[in-house]
């Protein structure tokens, strides 16, 4: 072959495989991405598509409890750089904690006036934090018991329950300082840089051994909004809700043929709003459409038959078609453990799923004793409804968008906790809630305040404690002071005693 029957021929291959490549690539163009060739908007969202693909949509709990834990891809095991993006100016929301350290401090006070008031016990005082963020709450308590030392050599371990590894060594790194950090069966351990005590972390509450006469103090600062909640709407009787689908119901690999279907309902239904795929977005890719959307599930399914039945304040909705509630279980087992670490109970708890954990037995306790505060927005008596939200970069965005990237919480139901609370154990009793606000300024914020501006000459400082202040009391324009409660367990004292901020004063 001579060089030019070369030329033309190796520009004839050019011309060909451009060709080709050219109507490959119109063909690509013209074709719509599939489900399996599109752009999912993070990787979570792929398997949580493939989850709703394979087996029909999922309860809001479900994909709550995947977007904000999942060890793949979720909000707070898996954010990039950890707790230093999600809380502060920096990530995607602010925390009264991370606002001003007096709000740990007032915390710290009242855990000591809570203790003066049981009798000032000298042993066997635990401190338990559930979901700890950066740490910041536990750190700024710590700190302020150090000028209290009959309570802090009553100490003997530091808990804290903390479901992504990311937060649980930044929490490490502010308690602990370079201690060393040891694996357990249960979870890790350190060494409070503080005081000469244990710090535990385990994964889950039910972990941690409900051990005999101890005095637990208990914190829980925005934990219970991220806990997992199901929605609800009743739906009036008719006869397409009553036939066919009332002889099978959804379960999560399917829907399954009941052996003895329920006779016709003729009374409204509870049916359970569900994260499906839009098909919108995921079958006809119109831009803009969010790939999971909310819909109302066509049949009963187990939760719908089964949580609204818990309380009677669902139960008095049914009756009513329209009416929507939000119930989070995961919250009540939460209560209920709290509840009867304080208070002991003679029964094993009626909601243990995780079998053989510390939880599965009663919890023998001669006397109550120890408390537990519980502070985070929601709602002082109703029932939350469409509460479900999605923060990002401190804008409420989407809820069911981005999956992992976006922190998703709910509106926490006060007076549910409270009733699995007491339905837990006979040895406590519950105050509150009461709004935030009313809190600090009964737990002496103000006077607080004045004694750190009178030591503080540094302007820029005294601006930012100013306005720390000011925003976690502030009640006008949603703010702080009236967004958030504080509710407080206590052990059973037949009314006669109130706890400091619920209206009670101090005992010493
Ligand atoms: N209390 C802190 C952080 C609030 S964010 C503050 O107010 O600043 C919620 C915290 O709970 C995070 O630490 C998160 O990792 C943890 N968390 C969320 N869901 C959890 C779960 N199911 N189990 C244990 N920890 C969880």
């Amino acid at each position: 072959m001579n060089n030019s029957t070369q030329r033309i021929l190796s520009q004839c291959l050019r011309q060909t495989t451009r060709r080709r490549l050219n109507v490959r690539c119109r063909r690509w163009n013209s074709t719509k991405p599939t489900f399996e060739t599109r752009e999912w908007s993070t990787p979570l969202a792929r398997t949580l598509a493939n989850v709703i693909k394979t087996t029909g949509p999922v309860p809001i709990a479900a994909f709550m409890r995947q977007v904000l834990t999942s060890p793949e891809g979720g909000y707070y095991t898996t954010k990039p750089g950890g707790g230093g993006e999600v809380f502060g100016k920096k990530g995607d929301f602010v925390t009264s904690p991370e606002i001003s350290q007096v709000f740990g401090e007032l915390v710290g006070i009242w855990t000591i006036a809570e203790w003066m008031a049981q009798g000032g016990k000298k042993s066997g005082v635990q401190l338990m934090e559930v979901g700890p963020g950066k740490g910041t709450l536990m750190d700024d308590i710590l700190r302020t018991f150090r000028n209290f030392k009959p309570f802090t050599s009553s100490i003997e371990a530091i808990y804290l329950v903390e479901a992504s590894s990311t937060l649980r060594e930044v929490q490490k790194q502010l308690l602990c300082g370079d201690a060393a950090t040891e694996e357990t069966d249960i979870g890790h351990r350190s060494t409070s840089k503080y005081f000469d005590v244990p710090v535990v972390w385990v994964e889950d509450i039910r972990l941690l051994p409900h051990e005999e006469d101890k005095t637990p103090f208990i914190f829980a600062h925005e934990f219970f909004d991220a806990l997992p909640i199901h929605a609800f709407e009743s739906i009036p009787p008719s006869p397409e809700n009553q036939q066919p689908q009332q002889q099978e119901i959804m379960t999560p690999t399917g829907p399954v043929k009941l052996d003895k279907p329920p006779k016709p309902a003729n009374t409204p239904q509870w049916r359970e709003l569900m994260v499906t795929l839009n098909p919108k977005a995921v079958d006809e890719n119109i831009q803009g459409e969010p790939e999971f959307n909310l819909t109302l599930a066509k049949a009963s399914t187990p939760s719908s038959l089964v949580i609204p039945e818990i309380s009677e304040r669902y139960r008095a909705l049914k009756s009513q078609p329209g009416s929507t509630i939000e119930v989070s279980p995961e919250s009540r087992i939460y209560a209920s453990d709290i509840a009867r670490r304080i208070g002991g109970a003679s029964e094993p708890p009626r909601t243990t799923s995780k079998r053989g954990t510390a939880a599965s037995a009663p919890i023998a306790k001669r006397q109550p004793s120890g408390a537990a505060l519980i502070m985070d927005y929601g709602t002082m008596s109703t029932i939350p409804i469409n509460s479900l939200r999605g923060i990002r970069n401190h804008k409420t965005i989407p809820a069911l968008s981005s999956p992992g990237l976006v922190d998703v919480s709910a509106d926490v139901d006060f007076t549910s906790l409270a009733e699995a609370a007491i339905e837990a154990s006979e040895g406590i009793e519950v105050h509150g809630p009461v709004e935030q606000g009313d809190f600090l300024q009964a737990m002496g914020i103000a006077a607080r305040m004045e004694r750190l501006l009178s030591t503080e000459k540094d302007e820029e400082k005294r601006k930012v404690l100013e306005t720390g202040w000011q925003r976690l009391v502030e009640k006008g324009g949603g703010g702080m002071g009236k967004l958030y409660k504080v509710m407080a367990i206590i052990p059973e004292n037949g009314g006669k005693r109130r706890p400091v901020g619920f209206g009670g004063g101090v005992i010493m």
